[in-house]
């Protein structure tokens, strides 16, 4: 994987063009390269080892406290030793100021050691980014700042047992905690009651407090919720109370784990139920027991939806980045079985042998062969690798544009901006699918013993299963691609991918090799074009959004296409970000990219005409099927 890391950096991604920009500016090749060396060492030293410990030693809550194994504490250290919770922020916070790309690749290392480890630190970072976005300076100062420092985690609280998909039916309230509530220096403070459901490290003994970021609504004059996601508003509610200084003040806020959620996989990660002023912990109450929990506001009543989705980008670029990690420890594990594994005899007669060649592979006279001489395992070695290294491609680019909206030139931010509307769905839920698909094949590889818990491939699967699930479940992603983001701003977001990609076909329409699916990606563009328009013929939604899933696969596997085919013109030496240093690859790890971008055209690219196909005719079938029908 590195490898691979290394060449997308130096000769695809252009990454010593972020050296010039200011913000950068002290960095080096090396420095960049050191941080990667030093996130590879402690994932492979603290997070790897105890993947499966994480796993099968579950949390545990004895009624009181939430117990996880010694080894997550020691891991956890480690991370927030390494600086890696604020490696993009200022150097006067304490961060090292990398870029995203750089930080995120740094980070996949730890996902692929062990997901659900790493868990703890990217919701913390996340939560510190957004109060550093939406915060007050004192927020930023007592919260953010002990969160980058790993003194204290954080969490997210969106999602409640009615509220899932949609957030518009948060009921959990916040009601202004006395008269001089807007007094209070850490902000705005109420009072919060309601249950949220699915927290992410919503309770552990890792750090001495948690920060909980919490959507909830206002009640207005009437004293009703106002409907939808206008009245949704967010607040920090730390489970132990802190001063102005960040000292803890010895009160526990009314935050109550009411339960663990028991998980198919990521269970490393504590996964709960959080009662919120319930009156389990009176605070600052006197006798009064369920005034609700302390809560302080962070930005504009009613903006919390818009707060929150801020950083939606990264995280969702970080959720599809995760999923390629998974997808590629299943895949380096069933490449190192098949090459190891003796089974079956070869179809044909070694060439020194005269004999003729039976086809049938089942001569017993000869040796067995590894599996991975059998043309059915290559298959799905290809496949994984052109999902996980497709996927890897994918996630790095978006982390790229990231960059470039934040310290491109206007021109550039701004077309950077809109790339990332319509890219971002596709970063979260391609890999979301498609690495899972390759920890399937993973699995496959190993036959009966990939189904046991003697090797890991059945783990990476289960832990990989959360993703197409969380952060807005594929189906939620393919509404917002062609519900949205494909026509908003007039369609301004797939008319500029369109142009990148066809400045790519276009250059590999000259390139020997490239030119046959150069234009079958032209053809893919194209009939992604006229299916968008279809789908949106009649104007009647939910004739158009009722095929939005394979909408969604269809553009994904156009802009993998797209991807493939631009990293094979690197590989040729076409690209058009050569590095100042390094060689390409060396000939059978170029020949290995350019085989599973073959693989992706020949095997994969095809099925988006299936997908589109229900797309363009606004296939009615599921939408009008009768529920008692089923
Ligand atoms: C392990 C785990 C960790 C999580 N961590 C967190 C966390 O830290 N913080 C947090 O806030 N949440 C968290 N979540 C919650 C997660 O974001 C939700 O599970 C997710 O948003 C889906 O909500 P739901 O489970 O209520 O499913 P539902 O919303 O009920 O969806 C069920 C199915 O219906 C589909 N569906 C729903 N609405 C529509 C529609 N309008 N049109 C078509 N299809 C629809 C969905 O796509 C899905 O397939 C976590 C969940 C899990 C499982």
């Amino acid at each position: 994987m590195r490898q691979t890391l290394d060449f997308l950096f130096h000769h695809w991604l252009g990454v010593h063009t972020l050296l010039q920009r200011p913000r950068f500016a002290d960095h080096s090749l090396e420095t960049f390269g050191s941080v990667l060396d030093t996130c590879q060492r402690i994932a492979a030293d603290k997070f790897a080892p105890f993947n499966r410990l994480s796993d099968t030693q579950e949390p545990h809550f004895d009624g009181h406290k939430v117990h996880l194994p010694p080894e997550t504490h020691a891991a956890l250290a480690a991370y927030v030793q390494s600086g890696m919770l604020a490696a993009a922020q200022d150097y006067e916070l304490g961060g090292m100021q990398l870029p995203c790309v750089i930080e995120m690749a740094a980070n996949a290392f730890f996902s692929k050691a062990s997901v659900a480890l790493g868990g703890y630190a990217m919701l913390t970072s996340g939560n510190a980014n957004l109060l550093m976005a939406h915060g007050t300076p004192l927020q930023r100062e007592v919260f953010a700042k002990n969160e980058f420092a790993g003194r204290w985690f954080g969490t997210m609280c969106l999602s409640e047992p009615q509220a899932g998909s949609s957030l518009s039916d948060v009921a959990t309230r916040a009601v202004p905690d006395g008269a001089d509530f807007e007094a209070d220096p850490l902000g705005p403070r109420y009072r919060l009651r309601g249950n949220k459901m699915w927290i992410s490290a919503g309770e552990h003994e890792l750090t001495e407090n948690i920060v909980h970021l919490v959507l909830a609504k206002i009640p207005g004059p009437d004293g009703k919720l106002v409907p939808g996601t206008r009245g949704i508003s967010l607040f920090i509610v730390p489970k132990w109370l802190v001063n102005e200084q960040a000292e803890l003040t010895g009160e526990r806020n009314d935050v109550a784990l009411a339960g663990l959620n028991h998980k198919l996989g990521y269970r490393g990660t504590t996964n709960t139920l959080l009662n919120f002023g319930e009156g389990r912990f009176p605070v600052r109450g006197g006798s009064a027991s369920n005034l609700g929990a302390i809560g302080y506001r962070v930005g504009a009543p009613g903006d919390g939806l818009r707060c929150m989705f801020h950083m939606m980008n990264e995280a969702r670029i970080g959720v599809g980045l995760g999923a390629v990690m998974l997808g590629y420890a299943g895949y380096e594990a069933s490449l190192d079985y098949a090459r190891t594994r003796p089974q079956g005899r070869p179809m044909a007669a070694p060439s020194s042998d005269s004999r003729p060649i039976t086809g049938s592979g089942k001569d017993a006279t000869q040796p067995q062969v590894p599996l991975i001489q059998h043309a059915d395992i290559k298959r799905m070695l290809l496949a994984q690798k052109a999902y996980c290294e497709g996927g890897l491609a994918l996630s790095l680019y978006c982390a790229r544009l990231v960059d470039e909206l934040h310290t491109g030139s206007p021109a550039d931010s701004a077309e950077a901006g809109t790339l990332l509307e319509v890219l971002t769905p596709i970063a979260k839920s391609w890999p979301s699918e498609w690495c899972l698909e390759a920890n399937s094949l993973a699995i496959q590889v190993h036959g009966g013993y990939g189904y046991t818990r003697d090797f890991p491939v059945e783990q990476h699967w289960r832990d990989n299963r959360l993703n197409m699930i969380h952060e807005g479940t594929h189906g939620i992603q393919g509404l917002d691609l062609l519900g949205r983001k494909v026509v908003m701003n007039g369609g301004a977001g797939l008319k500029l991918l369109a142009t990148r990609i066809s400045s790519t076909t276009q250059r590999a329409g000259q390139v020997q090799g490239l030119a046959e699916p150069a234009n079958q990606l032209a053809g893919a563009l194209q009939a992604l074009g006229a299916a968008t328009k279809a789908a949106w013929a009649t104007g009647v939604p939910e004739e158009a959004l009722a095929n939005a899933t394979p909408y969604l696969q269809a553009f994904g596997h156009v802009v993998l296409a797209w991807l493939w085919l631009d990293v094979a013109l690197a590989v040729q030496g076409h690209g058009d970000a050569a590095a100042p240093v390094g060689a390409i690859l060396p000939a059978p790890q170029q020949q290995g990219k350019l085989a599973a971008m073959h693989y992706f055209f020949a095997y994969e690219l095809p099925k988006v005409d299936a997908w589109l196909s229900v797309v363009r005719s606004r296939e009615p079938v599921c939408r009008l099927m009768h529920e008692d029908g089923f």
